[in-house]
């Protein structure tokens, strides 16, 4: 049996707020909001992180973040004033439901939420062989 809670909710086996929903994707409310209006938007087949889903599946759910994110926008009530598009994926990311997903969240200007990056010290010539390597490994594909 699949254990997956999100897996669950798109068979309807746990309850969600639905906000849209077509053959490859599904948008639904976070049981836990960061703010009023934070979106999840999944593949209906499971994949657990960004990496693993085929380009026409995410590019598909990328279209319904786009229009989620445009939405939230415009919902009277929420007073969005920007939004944090988030994707968390593997466990040093702080993914938690291993089911990728994105998420839209709807930002007010002093709703005291704030993403605390640690920065790591780079140099311009490390900045380059960085771009190099990834380069080279986006090029042997
Ligand atoms: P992650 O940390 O994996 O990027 O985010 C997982 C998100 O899923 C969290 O924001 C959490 O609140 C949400 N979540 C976890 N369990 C459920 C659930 O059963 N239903 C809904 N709607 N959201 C959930
Ligand atoms: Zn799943």
């Amino acid at each position: 049996m699949n254990a997956c809670i999100f897996c669950k909710i798109v068979a309807g086996q746990l309850p969600a707020h639905r906000v849209y929903e077509d053959e490859d994707v599904l948008a639904f409310m976070d049981i836990n909001p960061i703010n009023h209006g934070h979106v999840l938007i999944i593949p209906k087949v499971h994949y657990a992180e960004l990496r693993s889903i085929p380009l026409a599946t995410s590019t598909a759910v990328w279209e319904v973040v786009k229009k989620v994110e445009q939405a939230i926008w415009q919902t009277p009530g929420l007073s969005c004033e920007g939004t944090n598009i988030l994707q968390n994926n593997g466990a040093a990311a702080g993914q938690d439901v291993f089911h990728a997903h994105f998420h839209v969240i709807p930002r007010l200007s002093g709703d005291g939420s704030r993403f605390r990056f640690k920065l790591v010290h780079s140099t311009d010539e490390t900045r380059k062989e960085w771009a190099e390597s990834i380069k080279n490994q986006m090029d042997a594909k």
